[in-house]
């Protein structure tokens, strides 16, 4: 959605420019005349005329991947979702006040599930890949987080799931000098990313892995639709400490740091889902009888899409299903709890905008 509430956030992304007016469905700029278009639930706030060297995966293969990810049916936020944003509503606390950004939102899912809890919630990205739910009540915009077309101090709260990891160090740079430019002084932002740097645990987790693979042998089941997600991983910030001088740079300071050891988690996406998902994605392919579009899709993604649609019809029944993986998201949860100080490469991290003197 583009509420009205959006509008006095905005400023010109093109040249910065806090002059814009509002014309039916676009919004204008008096400084240099760029027109920014309310398209079908979102904004075009992209900067006119800027060529980045840097274009994500994304971006460049929006279509293919429309196909592929599945994106529109919102499902409850669950397993390591749930997880993530179990974490994110609690390092955060939304406020009925807060105005929040999610950064570089993708589909806008953590976003719609959190959006009743606070006063606005805007999504923004470069790709328009969002959920329906996610159009219903987040107030998206399609934009580049190297040039947010927002005005200084002007959110709460803003966070980034699953999205440093995709980026160049300048990139990064620019991300997050962006990001706290937005944030109000005393404001805080959350990344969810991940390092190089293995865990104490790796061994534990490797069991896991290990046992996934025999399955993989036996043929019960492929990871192909995981690789592709993960093809443009790029972990720029590759230690702990890069993450710490990161957002130094950026002038933010840490306040609070949970690391994921995925010793439960991984038990459960290398065995436990897996077996899942073979018993869920037996059944025929309702589109078999189309095979024109689907065979640019290899058999294991197929299958993992299709187990996943019928999943996400039993979790609307709120049946057995749902409440058998609300226990394992718990069960994935541990790793926080038992493991959250351990160093190790998925690291929530908190940071805040300092207040200066002049502003108090
Ligand atoms: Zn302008």
């Amino acid at each position: 959605m583009v509420p009205r509430a959006l509008f006095p956030l905005l400023q010109c992304p093109t040249c910065g420019s806090k002059q814009l007016y509002v014309i039916d469905r676009a919004v204008c700029c008096a400084t240099c005349g760029s027109v920014y278009n309310v398209r079908d639930g979102y904004i075009d706030l992209m900067p006119r005329g800027k060529q980045f060297a840097y274009v994500s995966k994304y971006v460049a293969e929006e279509e293919q991947l429309a196909e592929e990810l599945d994106y529109r049916e919102l499902a409850p936020p669950l397993l390591a979702a749930g997880v993530r944003n179990r974490a994110l509503a609690r390092l955060l606390q939304f406020q009925p006040v807060d105005t929040v950004l999610d950064n570089g939102c993708g589909t806008a899912k953590f976003a719609a599930w959190n959006a009743d809890r606070v006063a606005l919630m805007v999504g923004s990205d470069p790709a328009t890949l969002f959920a329906d739910a996610a159009v219903e009540r987040v107030a998206l915009a399609k934009s580049d987080s190297r040039v947010l077309p927002f005005v200084d101090n002007s959110f709460d709260k803003a966070f980034s799931i699953d999205v440093l990891e995709h980026f160049p160090r300048d990139v990064i740079d620019a991300y997050l000098r962006e990001t706290a430019r937005v944030l109000r002084p005393g404001g805080r932002f959350l990344a969810f990313s991940n390092t190089r740097e293995p865990s104490r645990l790796q061994p534990l987790i490797h069991l896991s892995r290990r046992l996934g693979q025999w399955f993989v042998r036996a043929g019960w089941y492929d990871f192909q639709r995981e690789e592709r997600r993960k093809s443009d991983h790029i972990k720029a910030l590759e230690t702990w400490d890069d993450v710490l001088e990161a957002m130094d740079r950026a002038g933010l300071r840490p306040v609070q740091i949970v690391f994921w050891n995925t010793v439960f988690t991984s038990f459960v996406e290398h065995v436990v889902m897996k077996l899942g998902e073979v018993v869920l994605g037996r059944s025929p392919v309702p589109n078999a009888g189309k095979p024109a579009q689907d065979t640019s899709l290899a058999t294991g993604t197929l299958r993992e899409i299709h187990a996943r649609q019928r999943m996400r019809q039993r979790l609307e029944r709120k049946g057995v299903v749902y409440y058998a993986l609300q226990v394992i998201t718990l069960l994935m949860e541990c790793d926080l709890w038992l493991f959250g100080r351990m160093r190790c490469g998925n690291y929530f991290i908190v940071v805040e905008k300092p207040i200066t003197r002049t502003e108090i």
